[in-house]
């Protein structure tokens, strides 16, 4: 007997699903579940809001194909969408589900639909519409807001991202009462006024299949995409944010015919794969973009609505703004898939990079051992990530980099001062467990140089004072595979009065031994037996310090 739970899924795929075939059903099924406000009806197959409004309220009825998600059922909610249907993956619903929902959403006051332009969607609509007429008072809005189809032949623009700006503000316009012929209105204005544009930097990937609907190389990128999987309107060489941006923007500003002065509402969505970082980097780059023109963005909303499965790339939409349009984007929605906290305006554009540390050593004399250290460092970046990328996570380079690529050599300044400035580096410009690790390890080396002339001196009282500092904090010990394996043997030669070479051969030794332990500290001990054979790079780093110190 088979077990819903332990049955092998009967196809390879991307995604994480039972069977490419319930993947929908089985989504929408968790869907409802973590939304208890929201409602199945099986037959013949709509999403709506459990509770239905008031008498006197217009009813919002929207569909379409799904693997758009968080639109629309995400859109289902008081001040949004009364009800949803969804379709098959990019298919849009049948006349007789938009029926279902179009009677079950009446209250007396009419339906409105709501629709992309897809002749599919547009004819099932009209269909239902026709199907409904002689007992319901129905209207529609159509949006029809992707620049990238606009063309004099053809269905016309594709309906995108401009959507959920229709859903919402007629949501809002009906919550407050308005009637049918008023909220249509609304609704008109708004898709009369919403442009967008898509760019992909890789397609979307059917459920049911293994590869992309389109192949892109690494360097391509889809100029105008649309949400179905579909190819762009021109294959051209990926370009940088600032450019990508300008190139989008151009043909929304030029079709909404937007001025100087004037005020948009701004979507910049993710098509299913981009990450946050790079919304909120795209809109950095929308604001300083309509800046240079004159326009401001009365409200910004960044995230992921509009979704083209797993596409990865990004739309922008921009809306023409009035008072109107603001106050109904702004009134409040139960909506699951809308922006949670949603923003009231944007800020100007600042600046966000981190503060240069003035961590610099004095001028001064050369310093040869330090500089010996920075160098071999320096130089070995590369090989200190490949170290950390086979045994850790890969960033004990990146982590060292920053700490002293920017450390010109040769390295001025006595013992204490150069000390006191690698520590700081280390603090303020690396992060992982070895920015604070070596951080402290030069703090305390520091410390003691600057307390006597005495080099023997300095390096054990240093070494030691480091060693019982970093054990408190990470609490290694010996064969645990870090750098303690390394600074542990040298502060025991320091202690028995051994010779600086003999200090660094320990620390290379009690390097070495960690080749044949797996770490139980730091990130490093995730890979267990993957770090066996591979030296640790911080306890190398550390008896790199040594053999510089007894090369003087
Ligand atoms: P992570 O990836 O763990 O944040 P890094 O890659 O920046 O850290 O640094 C890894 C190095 O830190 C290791 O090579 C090891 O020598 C050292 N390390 C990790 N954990 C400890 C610890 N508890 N005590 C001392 N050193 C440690
Ligand atoms: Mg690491």
């Amino acid at each position: 007997m088979s077990n819903r739970f332990t049955d092998t899924v009967d196809c390879v795929s991307d995604y994480i699903l039972n069977s490419p075939g319930t993947f929908i059903t089985d989504s929408l099924r968790g869907f409802v579940a973590a939304h208890p406000d929201i409602v199945w009806q099986s037959a013949p197959g709509f999403l709506h809001l459990r509770e239905r409004a008031g008498e006197s309220q217009v009813a919002l009825v929207s569909g379409g194909g799904s693997g758009h998600e968080p639109m629309h059922s995400g859109m289902i909610g008081t001040g949004m969408l009364d009800a949803a249907c969804p379709g098959l993956v990019f298919t849009s619903p049948n006349a007789l589900q938009i029926v279902g929902a179009t009677r079950w959403a009446d209250r007396g006051a009419g339906v409105l639909h709501i629709v992309k332009n897809y002749t599919g969607d547009i004819m099932n609509f009209r269909i239902a519409r026709h199907l409904v007429r002689d007992d319901i008072e129905t209207d529609h809005v159509v949006v029809a807001d992707d620049v990238a189809s606009d063309s004099a032949t053809g269905p016309g623009r594709r309906g995108t991202g401009a959507t959920i700006l229709v859903e919402k503000i007629c949501g809002a316009a009906a919550a407050r009462g308005d009637d049918l012929g008023t909220v249509a209105d609304i609704g008109r204005r708004v898709a009369d006024n919403a442009r967008s544009i898509s760019v992909a930097y890789h397609a979307c990937t059917m459920p049911s299949k293994s590869a992309p609907t389109f192949e892109l190389d690494a360097d391509e990128m889809e100029f105008g995409v649309g949400i179905h999987g579909e190819a762009g309107r021109e294959r051209t060489a990926r370009v940088g944010a600032r450019e990508l941006v300008n190139r989008m923007v151009d043909p929304l500003v030029d079709a909404l015919s937007l001025t100087h002065g004037e005020e948009v509402i701004c979507l910049v969505n993710g098509l299913g794969a981009a990450h946050p970082l790079e919304l909120d980097l795209v809109f950095g780059e929308v604001v300083a973009d309509l800046d240079r023109r004159g326009i401001s963005i009365a409200r910004p909303m960044v995230g992921t609505f509009v979704t083209a499965l797993d596409m990865r790339g990004v739309s922008i939409t921009l809306l023409r703004a009035d008072d109107e349009v603001v106050s109904l984007f702004d009134a409040p929605t139960t909506a699951p898939g809308w922006a949670a906290n949603p923003s009231r305006g944007t800020a100007p554009l600042s600046d966000t990079s981190f503060a240069e540390p003035s961590d610099s050593a004095d001028d001064g004399a050369e310093n040869e051992w330090l500089t010996r250290f920075v160098r071999h460092v320096q130089e070995s970046i590369d090989d200190l990530t490949e170290l950390d990328q086979k045994a850790g996570d890969g960033d004990f380079g990146t982590n060292m980099e920053a700490a002293l690529s920017h450390f010109s050599l040769p390295v001025r300044g006595t013992d204490s001062q150069v000390l006191s400035a690698i520590s700081t580096s280390y603090l303020v410009r690396s992060g992982g467990t070895s920015g604070v690790i070596f951080g402290v390890l030069f703090r305390e080396l520091a410390h003691a140089f600057s307390e006597t002339d005495d080099v023997e001196a300095a390096i054990r009282e240093g070494s030691s004072h480091a060693l019982a500092e970093i054990q408190d904090l990470g609490g290694a010990q010996v064969g645990d595979n870090t750098m303690v394996d390394a600074l542990s043997p040298a502060v025991d030669a320091l202690e028995n009065g051994d010779s600086l070479s003999d200090v660094a051969e320990k620390a290379a030794e009690g390097a070495e031994s960690t080749r044949d332990t797996t770490a139980t500290k730091g990130r490093a001990s995730y890979v267990g037996e993957n770090a066996r054979g591979v030296v640790d790079p911080g306890a190398l780093v550390v008896s790199w310090l040594y053999q510089a110190l007894a090369d003087d």
